[in-house]
């Protein structure tokens, strides 16, 4: 297959996406995904993205997800895996920072350093693998955009497609 570099610096608007989908299945958590090389590589984040560089925050690696999947919300019925309402809670454009590596040669190194272009979520990010278990870790990148005392998790709930909040999305769905 026919693979063409992304060059750091390159314009966002012909760039990858990202999308962050609140999910209230068993436990409530965050799905950050990243598009890599045609498909969605996934990360369930517990507590969700933190705008404070000093945060690290878990992000446990799961399965690949389509293209497609990026612009879904409503709910997972009940008896299937993560049953539960979803709502895209950011998504946007991605830039790659890291010089000389591609998106997919980051991600196989462990090592992913992105600026983010969300309605929430915006500047640099860092998602990087700790060796000792193989989960990963979500950072906020201190630039103009780190900020430690706002906190959109909690001040912009809301669907950036819908504008419903996951509260919302459940009673609508009949849950
Ligand atoms: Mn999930």
């Amino acid at each position: 297959m026919d693979e063409t570099p992304e060059p750091s610096g390159g314009k966002p608007e012909d760039g990858p996406i990202f999308v962050v989908q609140k999910h209230d299945a068993r436990n409530l958590h965050y799905d950050f995904r990243l598009e890599i090389h045609g498909v969605l590589k996934s990360w369930a984040v517990p507590k969700g993205p933190s705008l404070d560089s000093s945060v690290k925050r878990l992000a446990i690696p799961t399965e690949d997800h389509p293209m497609d999947y990026a612009r879904f919300e409503g709910t997972i019925p009940e008896g299937n895996y993560g049953a539960g309402p979803v709502i895209v809670w950011d998504t946007g454009k991605v830039e790659n920072l890291k010089e000389g590596k591609n998106l997919q040669q980051s991600y196989d190194d462990g090592h992913i350093t992105v600026r983010l272009h969300g309605k929430k979520l915006n500047g640099g990010f860092s998602l990087v693998r700790t060796s000792r278990d193989g989960n990963w870790l979500l950072m906020k990148i201190d630039d103009e955009h780190a900020d430690a005392r706002r906190n959109p998790l909690s001040t912009e709930p809301e669907s950036v497609i819908s504008g419903k909040t996951i509260e919302e999305m459940e009673e609508e769905m009949g849950g």
